[in-house]
């Protein structure tokens, strides 16, 4: 059992928690923004620019996560041949190393 300091699904945990407060905060973030903006300022272009920004900031967060090496294999964890499992890979789409496993045993 690897101990936590080099726990590779550390580093799994943390991408996908990213990627899903990305998800989950797109709209609420460009919402305000706008709300703001618009309230305030009478123009919808800063929420235009949060959405840009957020949309782009988004897809690296989701390409980040759906990349993530298997501590196995070494390949990315979640996609084969372009296709991406994302949250629902249950195990390693390369060498089948389950979600979670020990990647020493
Ligand atoms: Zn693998």
């Amino acid at each position: 059992m690897p101990s936590e300091n080099n726990n590779p699904w550390i580093e799994y945990d943390q991408r996908k928690k990213r990627c899903i407060w990305m998800l989950v905060g797109f709209f609420p973030a460009v919402l305000l923004v706008g709300g703001i903006a618009v309230t305030w300022f009478d123009t919808a272009t800063p929420m235009m620019v949060c959405a840009a920004i957020w949309g782009v900031a988004l897809i690296v967060t989701g390409r980040r996560f759906a990349t993530w090496p298997c501590p196995r294999c070494g390949k990315e964890f979640s996609t084969k041949f372009g296709r991406s499992q994302a949250f629902f890979a249950k195990e390693c789409l390369h060498c089948g190393l389950p979600k979670y496993g020990d990647h020493a045993a």
